[in-house]
């Protein structure tokens, strides 16, 4: 019997050949696969479109209209040539960025032309990159042909001759195979109450549109479907571990957290991480395991929160430890918390791999028999054996650095899971969030403290490199400190050591001993020496700190006032964030300064000018995003964003947002989705937890 779980070669006109090939190049095993290839545009030339009418899809648009303007736009290199097209409902804007003279040479003014091509979205207005252009007059004499579907190809598929025409071909022979008989995954209630259309139409839509207007609400029934169940697994398994993973209840404030807060706390605390602190009191009161996400920009202030809250878990006759990635950041760590606690009488220690095995012994027992109250380190915490006599709370900072796998083995160092407290200084957009973390609580600190200056940015070429040299001369005669940072890539290292070297050699002449002092920290250092060579930058004997990224994650200097990126091109927008957040935490007016080369990719230009522009750390974030796509984005891996096969995480916000309101709402009616209604979706949902993905579970 066939059915969609059949292998492709059971469809009509999939020869063995083609079976190979559309596995090999597409990753279509099945007849199922087949169906949800989804086109990723289509041609309409069946209609024309009133401007008006227009709306962003994945589908290209014919218009009727004429230009009443064209002018031309200097930008940065060359100048590109916008018309002004109108019909009587309105205009758009025809943009061309090559063979601009040309083009402004044959356009007719006020003359009817038919333009086709897709749209862009931008500042409310719609444009048309190089539309294809005919008079109306010529259009007019020609047969127009239907709305067409565009298919994902391979070189290698063309070659081989299965072109889009045939795979339209194979999809249409695969309808009438299953005689319409999709199975649907959402129940009739549901499909009402969110205004959807039934899966089967929408399928047949998404492949044979035979008008935008169907076009788009069969893709917005499939991508909603889509973030849907990814939703609503992230819900059920928040919801899960809130109902079995009871954790210890800090019901006091204490003694330690209140003399701390009227005695040593050595400023106010901005609202935003008041507010912050009020959600992990909430969580840890209660009696659930908290697994929060503190998401804060660098400078934001998160370690005094992770303080408070690990003074929370000691009022309450707990322990707690704090983990870093960097034996750096973890010393830094070790010492902020040592200075912010002063003469209070709480023991903490310091375990990184390069703790001597005589002070790793005693750290082991006092941890054990509960005097060591916080434990602060790196990866090291995390060996088996680091016992802990009753540890409350787990606190890891920059998240990024370690794993999911990671995480879930602090749990176990207890009969019940410590609370998990998890900071990252690398903001991630909302609605990726919801995909990535959708399984955490997530608290912000969306604001900085007062008084802090904005980092002033620039971006300079290599040529200029001596007025940049004689400017941080300037700045080290009033006293500050720079920093001077190389890349260093692990493809180009042997290279990108050289790089840093030969930087360091020329610096040391532009910058003579005795008058000034150096220091140089990269990763094939000691770790000994590293910490001798940073320690005697944060101690001010040194003015300079030449360094790869090592010094990207929370190294705080605030006497530091000018970060200098060399090569800034090669860098990624959060790292260059994160590397320019090293300084700017003084009193006084700071500077980053990007060098790089002449020749710079359009990406390069947009990070460059991106950085410049602004320096708030989720506006960055977007941008990265849509540069990069989420696959880069730390923590996508595991959260199946990747596997989306229509919907975009980056576009389809609105989509997303509703999709995941309705999974909560769904999991509040009906937590086990055991109610009669809700069968289609408990069988999706069951087959998705078993299978790879959710377009190969539902067939
Ligand atoms: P991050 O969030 O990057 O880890 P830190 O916790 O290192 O930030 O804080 C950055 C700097 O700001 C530190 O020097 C810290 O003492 C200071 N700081 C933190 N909170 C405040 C506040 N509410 N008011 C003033 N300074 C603060
Ligand atoms: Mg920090």
């Amino acid at each position: 019997m066939f059915s969609l779980k059949s292998p492709i070669i059971y469809c009509k006109g999939v020869t063995a050949q083609r079976a190979e090939l559309l596995q090999q190049e597409l990753g279509i095993k099945s007849c199922n696969d087949l169906l949800h290839l989804f086109p990723y545009r289509y041609v309409d030339k069946t209609r024309f479109y009133k401007i008006n009418q227009l709306q962003s899809t994945a589908a290209e648009v014919q218009v009727i209209g004429k230009i009443t303007q064209v002018k031309r736009v200097q930008q940065k290199r060359g100048s590109r040539l916008v018309a002004i097209f109108s019909d009587e409902t309105g205009s758009i804007e025809l943009v061309w960025f090559k063979g601009v003279k040309w083009v402004k040479e044959v356009l007719k003014i006020n003359t009817p032309y038919v333009i086709y091509g897709k749209l862009n979205l931008f500042n409310n207005t719609f444009s048309m990159p190089h539309p294809e252009m005919e008079l109306l007059t010529e259009y007019k004499k020609k047969v127009q042909s239907a709305m067409q579907p565009i298919y994902p190809s391979t070189e290698k598929l063309t070659k081989k001759n299965i072109t889009t025409k045939v795979v339209r071909t194979l999809i249409q022979n695969l309808f009438v195979q299953i005689d319409a008989k999709v199975k649907e995954t959402l129940s009739p209630t549901f499909i009402a109450q969110y205004n959807l259309i039934s899966r089967s139409e929408a399928l047949l839509n998404v492949h044979f549109p035979t008008s935008q207007e169907k076009l788009a609400v069969a893709q917005h029934r499939l991508k909603f479907e889509e973030l849907f169940f990814i939703q609503l697994q992230l819900i059920r398994k928040k919801l899960i571990r809130q109902h079995k993973n009871k954790g210890y209840r800090f019901e006091n404030v204490g003694n330690y957290f209140n003399s701390f807060y009227k005695n040593n706390l050595p400023f106010d605390l901005t609202n935003a991480q008041k507010k912050v602190l009020k959600e992990i009191r909430k969580d840890v009161a209660s009696e659930v395991q908290m697994n929060r996400l503190l998401q804060g920009d660098v400078g934001s202030g998160k370690t005094i929160v992770a303080l408070l809250t690990m003074l929370l878990a000691l009022d309450n006759g707990f322990q707690a430890a704090l983990m870093a990635p960097t034996e750096i950041l973890a010393t830094q760590h070790f010492n902020a918390v040592k200075e912010l606690l002063g003469s209070m009488d709480i023991q903490v220690e310091l375990l990184t791999g390069s703790t001597k095995s005589k002070k790793r012994k005693e750290i082991h027992q006092h941890l054990e028999d509960g005097t060591l109250h916080i434990l602060i380190g790196t990866h090291a915490l995390l060996e088996d054996k680091v016992v802990f006599k009753n540890l409350g709370i787990a606190i890891i900072d920059e998240q990024h650095r370690f794993g999911v796998a990671q995480r879930s083995k602090m749990w176990k160092k207890n009969e019940l899971p410590p609370h998990i407290l998890v900071m990252t200084a690398t903001p991630i957009p909302r609605t990726l969030a919801m995909s990535v973390y959708g399984d955490l609580d997530i608290s912000v600190i969306d604001e900085l403290p007062s008084g802090r200056k904005e980092v002033k940015t620039v971006h300079r070429f290599d040529k200029n490199r001596l007025a940049v040299f004689k400017f941080l001369k300037d700045e080290i005669a009033k006293g500050r400190q720079v920093y001077i940072v190389y890349p260093l890539i692990q493809e180009s290292a042997a290279m990108d050591y050289k790089d840093l070297m030969d930087g360091y050699e020329s610096i040391a002449r532009d910058f003579p001993a005795p008058q000034y002092q150096i220091s140089i920290v990269h990763g094939k250092m000691k770790s000994a020496d590293k910490d001798y060579e940073m320690q005697r930058f944060v101690k001010g004997e040194t003015q300079i700190m030449v360094a790869t990224t090592v010094i990207e994650v929370g190294v705080n200097v605030p006497n530091a006032s000018v970060m200098v990126i060399e090569s800034s091109e090669r860098f990624g927008l959060s790292q260059l964030h994160q590397l320019r957040g090293r300084v700017g935490r003084g009193a006084d007016q700071s500077y980053c300064i990007l060098l790089s080369d002449y020749k710079l990719s359009e990406e390069a230009k947009t990070r460059l000018k991106t950085m410049v522009e602004t320096s708030d750390g989720f506006k960055i974030a977007e941008v990265d995003l849509k540069l990069r796509g989420p696959g880069n984005i730390m923590g996508t891996q595991q959260s199946g964003v990747l596997n989306l096969k229509i919907a975009d995480v980056v576009k389809d916000t609105a989509v997303l947002v509703k999709a995941r309101n309705a999974a909560i709402e769904l999991l509040q009616k009906d937590p086990h989705l055991s109610r009669e209604e809700n069968r289609a979706i408990l069988e999706t949902y069951t087959q998705i937890q078993k299978s790879t993905g959710l377009w190969s579970a539902i067939s």
